[in-house]
């Protein structure tokens, strides 16, 4: 069924408590009730409408909570304060000392370091697959697996996950499927396609600004709930709260993140196109030879495009830092991690996002010590930004 999660966000009926085109900020870490017993009922759950203490919610949370909820197609939403944290949230609250997570290898370099070498700590064992080899990861799967994780379209390496199978797979064995959003918003609705909890790094394109950290967790209202309990919410407990600050502005900023897609995806493809005619080795999934292009084709929402991440192989991390300095020094963009941002941004990922990833790991699921990954710009000339790409290209023997 065809979903629009920029009209879901239009949608939206959310204005402040004067009229205000905007949600009022509230910057109030606690509340005060007029009758006790109100007090006694918001602490145990049954007080509709009230509000307690900012670390469990706070009024303008709700707001961005409640639009990210929208743009999933997800019953409730929750925000923390970065994407580590919508991310160890879930996995917290989900999984239990002798507990198993079955993992896509290639994520983002925390969320592996976390997998590998924090949650060892508390006895929940982890298998690292290649999640494109759905046998891989039916063989993976153990009496005690708790959870699936993979990310929508992976980092750095771009390849499909196949949601609606991993979802057939999970539910067939009583597993949660967590698929992390955050290089696809818009693109993809992993929730609408099987995913029982979506999580995000806001950082990076909902946000677009670059000026914040925070994240988001989407699911159903049951597991929302779950994870602000007073006794047992590992969001309520261990407190990655966002400062409400931020989150009127991010809820402004989400506002404009269908255009900003359409244009990432249009100049990243604009790209990937003159990459094909100078004969580079590049990765790009909107790209017909990509090995997801049609499962992407086949799970994406129309109008977004193909995504604004775009990976090529120099082979070497001298060539990548020269390549990356002259680049920048051309004002092609920023020498800089991250994604999403209105100016294009490229690092070379072996030795910076997935640094915590091994090298001999980094070899086998073939990430080149060379691959620099480009999140590209909002640029109203791609031909001039292609122009600059082009000359330093050559002059660096690459074409
Ligand atoms: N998920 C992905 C795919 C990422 O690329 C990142 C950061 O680069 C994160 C999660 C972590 O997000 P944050 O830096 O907001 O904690």
């Amino acid at each position: 069924m065809k979903f629009d999660p920029a009209h879901q966000i239009q949608m939206l009926r959310q204005f402040g408590e004067f009229g205000g085109v905007n949600p009022s900020v509230t910057d109030s870490s606690t509340y005060t009730f007029l009758e006790a017993k109100t007090m006694i009922d918001t602490f145990h759950g049954d007080s509709e409408g009230c509000f307690l203490y900012s670390r469990h919610w706070n009024p303008s949370n709700k707001y961005l909570a409640e639009a990210m909820a929208a743009m999933e197609g997800t019953e409730s939403g929750w925000v923390t304060a970065s994407g580590m944290a919508a991310i160890t949230t879930v996995l917290l609250q989900l999984c239990n000392s002798g507990d198993h997570i079955i993992t896509s290898v290639t994520t983002y370099g925390g969320t592996f370091a976390f997998l590998k070498n924090y949650l060892p700590k508390f006895n929940i064992d982890v298998s690292f697959v290649n999640i494109t080899d759905l046998e891989a990861v039916r063989n993976a799967i153990r009496p005690n697996t708790r959870v699936i994780y993979t990310e929508s379209i992976t980092n750095p390496l771009l390849q499909i996950s196949d949601i609606p199978k991993l979802s057939e797979i999970s539910k067939d064995n009583n597993i949660t499927l967590i698929a992390d959003n955050t290089f696809s918003p818009m693109i993809v609705s992993p929730a609408r396609l099987g995913a029982d909890v979506v999580v995000y790094s806001l950082t990076k394109f909902v946000n677009g600004k670059n000026d914040c950290v925070a994240g988001a967790i989407c699911g159903t209202e049951d597991f929302i709930n779950s994870l602000s309990d007073v006794n047992s919410g590992t969001a309520m407990l261990l407190g990655p709260v966002l400062d409400p600050l931020r989150s009127s502005s991010i809820l402004k900023n989400l506002h404009t993140l269908h255009i900003r897609m359409k244009q990432h995806s249009s100049n990243a493809m604009f790209l990937a196109q003159r990459f094909k005619e100078t004969g580079m080795q590049f990765i790009y999934p909107g790209e017909p030879l990509h090995p997801g292009y049609e499962l992407l084709r086949s799970m994406m929402n129309q109008g977004f495009g193909y995504g604004g991440m775009i990976a090529i192989d120099l082979h070497t991390t001298e060539k990548a830092n020269e390549v990356m300095e002259k680049l920048q020094h051309a004002d092609v963009g920023y020498l800089a991690v991250s994604l999403g941002y209105f100016k294009t941004l490229f690092s070379n990922s072996g030795k910076s996002t997935s640094s915590e990833v091994p090298e001999n790991v980094q070899k086998e699921m073939g990430l080149s010590e060379g691959l620099v990954r480009f999140s590209v710009g909002l640029d109203n000339d791609i031909q001039q930004t292609w122009k600059k790409m082009h000359t330093i290209f050559k002059e660096t023997s690459i074409i």
